[in-house]
């Protein structure tokens, strides 16, 4: 088995979030048939456990891998193309997948390797796979984690990063918000009568900062839903948006800043009979690693050792698994979040390489071994 053959057999498997069953039971008979132990987890989530094997380590260390198994749409019948560079890409019409499935793939073929004595040495693993990643409840806080008993966490899941040796220093937090203006219709000919929502929205919006709105910190409106007819007022209009900080301050500044928009609109004389709602649901908080601790210290060694100029540190406004791991509802592990050699990810043009691929191995074999 080799890792190509690996990923393009999950790739194969659809698995859009929500729609993990498949891809689950399949990673769960590949454990079984290599008498791998593993726990089966709410919403078809899979933990596996692999004691040490330490002949010539002196300290075992307790480390877990963690991927998702769920992809972004459009990733059903996902067909893959491999040009003679050995770049991987689908035919344009879907995802690749390879968003979390490069790393995936590479998890698998690690434990394979494990399962056929293939490496000598390696320290105590946990293999976790997750479900619902790529929306806005992740799975993983429905995870049995008190079973987890690992001191440090690695998780593959970095895309568009040129360097492979880039790890997540800083990540965001990401809260996602609704809106709901709510007027009052009436036929267009008597618009007198009506609140209208649509001038709800735009006094709303106009009170805001959209975009950079703070120093590393963005606000967005994504989706804007309302309007029944187009003889009619429209009565109410929804709103859906994140925002994203890697300081708690601004993440209350705009908190703070949505909650005055909608005081403004409200307290204006026409708009007294109408109603605002805003709920604000926490994704994920952010975090910082000390790139000074002895964890990053051995993450730049191990890179260096398979001849990176180091690592790369970065900052990013983008959520993972890894902050859940990190903080919020679950116990801390403290994880890192590493380039997982994929690009364009989340779009029909996303790709890899063959290279890319054979690097992560090369990389989880190290970490395994000489962490
Ligand atoms: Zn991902």
């Amino acid at each position: 088995m080799n890792i190509l053959e690996i990923f393009t057999t999950i790739v194969q498997i659809d698995s859009e979030s929500g729609n993990e069953e498949k891809i689950s039971v399949f990673i769960q008979n590949f454990l079984a048939q290599r008498n791998i132990e593993f726990s089966q987890e709410k919403e078809f989530q899979i933990i596996a456990k692999i004691p040490a094997k330490n002949k010539n380590i002196s300290e075992i260390k307790k480390l877990m891998f963690c991927a998702h198994m769920d992809t972004v749409s459009p990733g059903k019948n996902i067909e893959i193309i491999i040009d003679k560079n050995g770049k991987i890409t689908s035919s344009g019409n879907t995802i690749l997948g390879a968003d979390n499935k490069a790393s995936l793939a590479n998890m698998l073929l690690l434990i394979d390797k494990i399962s056929k004595n293939e490496i000598e040495n390696h320290h105590q693993l946990e293999f976790v796979f997750t479900t619902k990643e790529e929306i806005d409840e992740p799975a993983v806080y429905k995870l049995n984690i008190e079973s987890l008993q690992s001191e440090l966490g690695f998780i593959f899941d970095k895309a568009n990063e040129e360097n492979i040796n880039t790890v997540v220093s800083v990540a965001s937090s990401i809260s996602d918000f609704t809106v709901e203006l709510k007027g009052k219709g009436a036929h267009a000919s008597t618009p007198e009568r009506a609140i209208n929502a649509l001038e709800m929205l735009i006094s709303f919006v106009s009170e805001l900062k959209l975009g950079n709105c703070y120093p590393n910190s963005t606000l967005n409106i994504g989706v804007i839903n309302g309007g029944e007819a187009t003889n009619t007022v429209p009565s109410v209009i929804h709103l859906a948006g994140d925002f994203r900080s890697e300081s708690p301050e601004y993440m209350k500044k705009i908190e703070e800043d949505l909650r005055r928009a909608q005081m403004k609109v409200l307290s204006a004389k026409k708009f007294k009979d109408a109603n605002i709602d805003i709920n604000i649901i926490i994704y994920c908080k952010g975090y910082t690693h000390n790139v000074n601790s002895p964890a990053f210290k051995n993450l730049e060694k191990i890179y260096s050792q398979l001849g990176y100029d180091g690592i790369k540190v970065l900052k990013t406004q983008s959520g993972s698994d890894a902050s859940c791991f990190m903080n919020h509802r679950l116990n801390v592990i403290e994880t890192f979040c590493l380039n997982d050699g994929c690009f364009e990810v989340h779009t029909v043009k996303e790709w890899t390489t063959i290279e890319n691929l054979e690097k992560l191995q090369e990389i989880m074999q190290k970490i395994v071994k000489y962490w």
